[in-house]
């Protein structure tokens, strides 16, 4: 895939770059090694001061960010000048809470003294995908300076204006010394990189396929690999629900990001005795979005984010009609637009029962118990977030201690923020980011044991 700028609402090639040949990799590298003795020997103050910074610096430019990444990927751009000030949002909560979350941690043992160290590791890579061009990165990048790692970031070949903005937004803040770097490069240079021995680890979001090969390569170099991957995310409502409000939000959680969102609500499990309800209001709800030029505000919906991604839904709403599903409403397509579109009484065949739609296509399905509920929203393989929205402390138990993800949200859409984990199970993949846990992915957890005497050193 060519590394290239090209507006999704109009087709426009704005930019193309080359990618990086090895000369250039390596000099990136090689910075990145004296980038790394930098920022580990600063204090926690010292890159917290550069990290408020760059939270300054994103909400100083949140205009001209959210423009640039609607121009690349097309999303609403109210969402994208959002996802600026989220991202300043999550370089705060690091600045903040990074010493704490890293701090020695004493345990008691029979030695004088023992303690548990988070070291940084080094270099780390970062494979992003393009559809949170600023929010994947932040999210990574912020508790990885701030525990004193560096990053070198490959991300996707759609959002290279992005990636360069992101680098200038921290060297701006004050990591001048190469502490995270864009490389431009394709995906085929990925495997050349990780096996470099200045790359400590990687963390990838994106799909599966890409998921799988990043981290059977960095296992074949022996080096820790963090996997966010794609999700199929069931949103769950039950007869004692706010009905208005679950279809509300039931909306919104499947065109967040114009409907390519790894969280977005793609699976509609709703109970029998509300189910003809919920579909007409929601049916009208998805029908009364506008959809047109992301730039323009009051538009709710915008393109999709290449030619393939358009495709690609078109062919699995294809697909899922002619496996028997229902279609409600939608399925239209006009250039890289896609029409809000619901599908009902889908057979487990078809494609919208068992893939990912990586679009504004909800499939509603039917159930007459909890345990149907459970048992559907579990039949994926995907284990990435879940909705479930019931007023009964009962119902709520059951639903979070049976379905398999990452993250259960009860009468709430499913959403990232940064005092709690993110991640998935299953193959939405493994490690975790935001809150204590994803600052802790890539340190070395280091133990230490100072003996009561010489001869007491303990064996192992
Ligand atoms: P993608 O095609 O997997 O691309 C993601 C990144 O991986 C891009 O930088 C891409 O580079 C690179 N890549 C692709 N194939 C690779 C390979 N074989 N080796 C090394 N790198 C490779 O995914 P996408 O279409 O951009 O993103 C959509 C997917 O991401 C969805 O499945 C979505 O659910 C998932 N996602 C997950 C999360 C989460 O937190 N769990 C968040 C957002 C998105 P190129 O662009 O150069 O191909």
């Amino acid at each position: 895939m060519a590394i290239a700028s090209v507006n999704p609402a109009t087709g426009e090639t704005i930019r193309t770059f080359e990618a990086l040949d090895d000369a250039a990799i390596d000099a990136a590298l090689t910075r990145s090694v004296s980038a790394f003795h930098v920022n580990r020997s600063r204090s926690f103050r010292e890159r917290a001061s550069r990290m408020r910074r760059a939270a300054e610096i994103l909400e100083e430019r949140q205009k001209e960010l959210g423009r640039l990444m609607t121009t690349e990927m097309g999303k609403p751009v109210k969402a994208a000048i959002a996802e600026a000030v989220k991202c300043a949002t999550n370089c705060r909560y690091y600045a903040e809470h990074a010493e704490s979350f890293l701090a020695d941690e004493p345990v008691k043992t029979d030695a004088k003294e023992t303690f548990i160290r988070y070291e940084p590791m080094g270099t780390i890579l970062a494979v992003m995908p393009w559809n949170f061009p600023f929010w994947q990165v932040f999210r990574f990048a912020a508790p990885a300076l701030m525990a004193g790692n560096v990053a070198v970031l490959k991300h996707a070949s759609n959002v290279p204006q992005c990636a360069l903005a992101i680098e200038e937004i921290f060297r701006d803040a004050g990591f001048t010394g190469y502490e995270f770097q864009t490389l431009l490069i394709g995906s085929d240079q990925v495997e050349r990189v990780i096996a470099d021995e200045r790359i400590k680890a990687v963390t990838l979001t994106g799909s599966e396929p890409a998921g799988a090969s990043v981290a059977s390569i960095a296992a074949k170099h022996i080096k820790k690999a963090v996997l966010e991957l794609g999700g199929s995310d069931p949103f769950i409502v039950m007869p004692s629900a706010n009905l208005s409000e679950a279809v509300s939000t039931a909306v919104k959680a499947r065109i967040v990001n114009n409907g390519q969102s790894c969280i977005a609500a793609k699976r509609f499990i709703v109970h029998e005795s509300i189910a003809d309800d919920f579909e007409k209001r929601f049916v009208a709800a998805m029908e009364a979005l506008k959809v047109g030029d992301p730039l323009d505000e009051s538009n709710d919906v915008g393109p999709l984010a290449t030619p393939q991604i358009a495709d690609d839904i078109e062919k699995q709403v294809r697909d899922s009609v002619a496996a028997g599903a229902a279609l409600l409403t939608g399925g239209k397509r006009n250039g890289n637009y896609y029409s809000p579109t619901v599908l009902t009484r889908i057979p487990s065949s078809a494609p919208a029962a068992h893939e990912e739609t990586f679009g504004p296509v909800a499939s509603i399905f039917r159930v007459a118990t909890i345990n149907d509920a459970i048992t559907i929203a579990n039949d994926s393989p995907f284990g990435l977030g879940a909705s479930v929205w019931t007023n009964d402390r009962a119902e709520m138990d059951r639903f979070i201690d049976g379905i398999e993800t990452g993250q259960v949200f009860i009468n709430a859409m499913v959403a990232s923020d940064p005092r709690v984990p993110f991640g998935g199970t299953k193959h939405s993949g493994f490690g975790r980011e935001l809150g204590v846990y994803g600052i802790r992915e890539f340190v070395n957890v280091k133990t230490v044991w100072i003996a009561k005497t010489p001869q007491a050193t303990a064996t192992e």
